[in-house]
């Protein structure tokens, strides 16, 4: 059990390790493909008539991804997974925090720099189905990137003649598309596609192997004397872009003669096929996968994992892979990041996590894969309701009004069932103060629909009514009822806090290191507590807690 000196500082390092995954799915001392530090992405839908809060959906997220590796991403529908792949690849606005690749913030890029970032990231979406346009032939949805881009870019690398000057036309004239681009020296996209290598009586040309281009395609002359090397590719930007596109549906397993259909004339597996091409087509280093099988049939989702894997060994991706099913991701994932609330709760090595898992919430959503291929070998462990809002998150660890190895008080001595009651009627008034759903509404959230309470008094009566409090805590409930009535919600919400309350609705936990990159944030990993799984086992069986 780690003690409080192993936790990192939430704006600190909170990614466990530091360096490049190994076979262990552990890490190296290298440099992060991409270090996320704090990052927050925040829906803020304020307006004149409304002054709701913003919604939370990233808030304070910190985690490294390194070069090669697949990080799965899991958690309820609704936690923040998809905001945050979307916030990595640029297509939604952070509102604090740093994404940084190579030392650079890409949370803040603009012009040229940010086209650059889009080039080298993907992303591939849930529903092929809505990521396609049914308007566009397939082909014409795979090279939209690339036309977008102005693909390729051609640069040109001159060896064995100092200062050469590049000219020349990299396009031919006969095209439209790309007509009068001059060739250059130097990279324009960290890679050269053409490079001459010059000695005192011949040269050689070479092209980049993973262009659709051949050495015929490129006419060379080089005139020493005046350290000129003109280059001209005879073949069309057009042209490159096709082949491009063709050699794109023959890696996913398609054929060239669906550069002409339409998606409708797809399958859902075709389709889904299509958009990795197109999330391909810039040739990126890293691709949020963001639930690419879950709207598939179970038969085709291996197949569309096994050509994603097969991919990323041929090209070195980096892939975040965001999914809801634990099974799914447990398969093709080196380590893996539990969301919660906007908050990431744990993250290590996939097998580390499956196997072991830390943090209440990991064990609760293992405990419910279903068959042996859950990791728990207790009962399944229900969380009751549903996520708080991520407009009003708790004030302290985000998993507080739902963990089942929730840390209580020493006094009063009450079960499990009257502290989690106490704890419910504490968040129907805190969300009745921020009056954004009504007392009804909140207790269905919270214990199901079987209740249908019309007051305050009625909630009060539907969730201790029969308990056995002790007078004292009975004494401030009534106090906090009799505020609540009066409109005081946010004052009967304190009271309880206060009364009932532990560290857990007061500390959003730091990252306790739970071994080799591998941590989660929750109290109970310090010393002077029993570990999760053992206090839900034995509150389980209600033996205390
Ligand atoms: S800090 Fe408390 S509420 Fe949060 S996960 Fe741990 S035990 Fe549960």
């Amino acid at each position: 059990m780690s003690d409080r000196a192993s936790a990192t500082d939430a704006e600190g390092d909170p990614t466990g390790s530091v360096g490049s995954r190994n076979t262990s799915g552990t890490t190296d001392d290298t440099d992060p493909f991409m270090s996320v530090r704090n990052l927050r992405t925040y829906y803020d839908e304020r307006t004149v008539l409304s002054r709701d809060p913003p919604v939370k959906a990233v808030d304070g997220v910190s985690f490294d991804v390194y070069d090669g590796e697949t990080l799965g991403l899991v958690g309820e529908s609704g936690c923040g997974k998809t905001t945050l792949g979307r916030t990595l690849v640029g297509l939604e606005s952070a509102t604090g925090g740093t994404v940084e690749a190579e030392g650079t913030d890409v949370t803040n890029l603009s012009g040229n720099e940010q086209r650059e970032w889009q080039r080298r990231v993907g992303m591939v979406f849930q529903d092929p189905e809505e990521s396609l346009n049914d308007r566009q032939t397939v082909g014409e949805s795979i090279r939209e990137p690339l036309d977008a881009h102005d693909w390729p870019f051609l640069p040109v690398a001159v060896e064995g003649l100092p200062d050469a000057t590049v000219s020349g036309k990299a396009v031919t004239a006969a095209d439209s598309v790309g007509n009068g681009d001059s060739a250059t020296n130097g990279e324009t996209d960290g890679r050269t596609d053409i490079t001459v290598r010059v000695d005192p009586a011949d040269h050689e040309v070479s092209v980049r192997e993973k262009l659709p281009l051949s050495r015929d395609d490129v006419e060379v002359s080089v005139d020493r004397d005046s350290a000129t090397v003109s280059v001209t590719v005879e073949k069309s930007k057009r042209e490159i872009r096709r082949d491009r596109v063709f050699d794109l549906l023959d890696r996913v397993g398609l054929n060239e003669e669906h550069y002409y259909r339409y998606p409708h004339q797809f399958s859902g597996g075709q389709r889904q096929r299509v958009g990795i091409a197109r999330a391909l087509a810039l040739e990126p280093e890293f691709l949020v996968l963001d639930e690419p099988v879950s709207a598939l049939d179970v038969s085709v989702q291996a197949r569309i994992i096994n050509l994603l894997e097969e991919i990323q060994d041929e090209l070195g991706l980096t892939y975040l892979f965001i999914a809801h099913d634990l099974a799914v991701v447990r398969h093709i994932a080196d380590r893996v990041a539990v969301m919660y609330l906007g908050s990431i709760a744990e993250l290590g090595p996939a097998e580390s996590v499956y196997t072991d898992p830390s943090h209440p919430y990991t064990l609760s959503l293992l405990s419910a894969i279903p068959g042996s291929g859950s990791p728990w070998s207790g009962e399944r462990v229900q969380l009751r309701g549903t996520p708080p809002s991520p407009r009003d998150p708790p004030e302290g660890c985000p998993f507080a009004t739902r963990c089942p190895a929730k840390i209580r008080p020493d006094d009063p001595d009450l079960d499990e069932e009257t502290w989690r009651a106490l704890d419910e009627l504490r968040v129907v008034f805190r969300t009745r103060s921020r009056a954004e759903f009504s007392t009804l509404e909140t207790i269905k959230g919270l214990v199901g629909a079987e209740v249908d309470p019309e007051s305050v008094e009625e909630a009060v009566d539907d969730l201790l009514g029969d308990r056995n409090l002790p007078s004292d805590a009975r004494e401030t409930v009534d106090e906090a009822v009799d505020l609540a009535v009066h409109g005081n919600d946010d004052e009967a919400a304190a009271l309880l806090r206060d009364a009932f309350g532990s560290r857990c609705d007061e500390e959003h936990p730091e990252a306790y290191q739970r071994g080799e990159g591998w941590q989660s944030r929750c109290l109970r990993h310090e010393a002077e507590y029993r570990d999760a799984p053992e206090t839900i086992d034995t509150r389980e069986r209600g033996d205390g807690f």
